[in-house]
């Protein structure tokens, strides 16, 4: 039997961890290098002591819902996890009335209710039907490791659609299907989910199907018993049992692609690996640096890694208590959405303010994660309820101390529709600046990179023989890139990740 190729991984967040899953299982050796002691990149927790009770908190992702059920099964996590999704209607509020619409799964019921709250005059069937299309291609892509091309997307869903959906922009997109701002607002507000992706820029489409694609709760979003955390927990004792090597806490001095080794230092003692295939599951500008690549390094400076997303965890004493009433099973733990932009314009400008102005806050949403509802119904009860705010748009610059003015105006909107703020005993606040100093996000982008024209679909990669390898990383032919950066993005889902693996493994057979 011949010997076994080696690979090594740099990076063990979510999709560090995916690739080595499948690697592994395809009969590779396989090593993590990660720079921090505990993997989970950016799907990790924190405790949180208030008083002289402690609680776990999910620090950066939360909510699960990207991720492809294939990949959930394949890899062992669905044998242990435990997993809720709501099926309460998620409630949008705008600031010009105190009741929610509500987002209802069926479009039956969602079309009437948007005609009669938000004037909707548009064609919503067409919508999911359209979309339902597009996302069943994107998933179809997900599952063959294929690479995103512009020529397949036109062959299998045709001209128009791949115009309207894949390469257009999100202000066409919506326009096409709709009438009222608000509609278009709520339905295309993902392209804003982590950077400040203009409605006309071309690419920005694709975001709106792209984040639907999950099919772990099949385009819905959820929760994962004891935090979302316990997948990249879970994942790495699996990938420990099926024998990868994980080196925690190791700085890389060097990386030689011409001797193809590289070079850590791990408790003060000097390593160096040898591989045959090198991976990087970072962020795509710490490749460029390792490899001292000067030349791709000065190239990835002009691509956008802005980020504009915060988030507040809440800490309440008691369950918290929504003002309004709703007769649904477990109604507390439904997602809800409070805008405060009323126009299409106006969420649009807020989007580019904290980029074109020097003003560190341009409230636009608030999307409400209510995890402490959601770990009761999956029967984990802890000492304090949670609720998590994540916030839209927040200057890059600053962290989240030097701007307390943002969490107290985020915190006093919410408190409009809660009945026992009193309750709310702590609380914790990232900025994007934040995000790059504890995961090394390069703008602070939850995405690593924004997802607009250029860096979406097709062109989301750093490969120079794109036709060769889309995962590889510059001109290099044994080096691969697969984290958030690279297709399709970022989320706990691993896609990137799987993908790689995937058209790593096509190469070398
Ligand atoms: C505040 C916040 C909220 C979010 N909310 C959600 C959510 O609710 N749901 C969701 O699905 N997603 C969410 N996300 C996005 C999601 O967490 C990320 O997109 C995803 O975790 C990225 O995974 P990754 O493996 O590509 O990269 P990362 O998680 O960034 O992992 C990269 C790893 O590489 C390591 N590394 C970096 N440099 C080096 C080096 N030189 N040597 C060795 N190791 C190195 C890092 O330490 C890290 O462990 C959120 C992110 C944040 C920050």
């Amino acid at each position: 039997m011949s010997k076994k190729k080696k690979i090594v991984i740099v990076g063990g967040g979510i999709n560090g961890l995916i690739a080595a899953n499948y690697l592994s299982k395809d009969g590779f050796s396989v090593s993590i290098i990660e720079k921090k002691s505990n993997t989970g990149g950016a799907c990790t927790f924190k405790t949180k002591e208030i008083g002289n009770q402690t609680i776990d908190f999910a620090l950066g992702a939360t909510v699960l819902g990207m991720m492809q059920d294939f990949i959930f099964q394949e890899t062992g996590l669905s044998n242990t996890l435990e997993t809720f999704a709501p099926k309460h209607p998620k409630l949008v509020y705008f600031q010009d009335s105190n009741s929610s619409t509500r987002i209802y799964q069926n479009y039956k019921k969602l079309d009437q209710e948007i005609k009669n709250k938000w004037g909707e005059r548009g064609d919503l069937e067409s919508f999911r039907n359209d979309e339902d299309k597009v996302i069943g291609f994107i998933r179809k892509g997900f599952k063959f490791g294929e690479t995103p091309s512009l020529e397949k997307a036109n062959t299998i869903l045709g001209e128009t659609l791949t115009n309207l959906w894949i390469n257009g922009s999100a202000k066409n997109l919506l326009d096409h299907y709709f009438t009222s701002d608000k509609t278009k607002i709520y339905m295309g507000m993902t392209r804003i989910e982590s950077g400040s992706s203009s409605m006309y820029n071309k690419g920005t489409a694709f975001t709106i199907p792209l984040m639907d694609s999950g099919s772990v709760f099949d385009g819905y979003w959820g929760y994962v018993k004891g935090g979302i955390w316990k997948i990249t927990e879970e994942l790495s004792k699996i990938n420990q049992r099926l024998g990868i090597k994980f080196y925690m806490s190791s700085n890389i001095n060097s990386v030689d692609s011409k001797r193809m080794k590289v070079s850590f230092e791990k408790e003060k003692k000097d390593y160096e690996i040898d591989y045959d295939y090198l991976i990087f599951a970072t962020d795509p500008t710490t490749p460029s640096k390792l490899l001292n690549n000067f030349k791709l390094e000065q190239e990835l400076e002009h691509k956008d890694y802005l980020g504009t997303s915060g988030k507040i965890t809440a800490f309440f004493k008691n369950p918290v208590k929504w003002k309004e009433y709703s007769p649904y099973n477990n109604s507390d733990s439904a997602f809800r959405f409070v805008f405060s932009n009323e126009t299409l314009n106006e969420f649009e400008t807020s989007s580019q303010k904290v980029v074109n102005s020097s003003d560190n806050y341009a409230p636009s949403y608030i999307q409400i994660y209510a995890e402490g509802a959601a770990q009761r119904v999956l029967n984990n009860h802890e000492p304090f309820d949670k609720l998590i705010f994540f916030i839209k748009n927040i200057k890059y610059g600053k962290t989240a101390d030097q701007l307390p003015f943002i969490k107290e105006k985020v915190m006093n909107l919410i408190f409009k529709y809660i009945k026992n703020p009193e309750d709310c005993v702590s609380t914790e606040f990232l900025c994007p600046k934040d995000l790059n100093e504890i995961f090394y996000f390069p703008k602070g982008n939850i995405d690593h990179m924004a997802l607009n024209e250029n860096q979406n679909y097709n062109q989301r990669h750093f490969s120079k023989n794109a036709d060769k390898g889309f995962y590889l990383y510059g001109e290099y032919d044994n080096i691969y890139y697969c984290g958030a950066g690279a297709y399709p993005c970022g989320s706990v889902a691993g896609t990137a990740g799987y993908m790689c693996a995937k058209q790593l493994k096509r190469t070398v057979i």
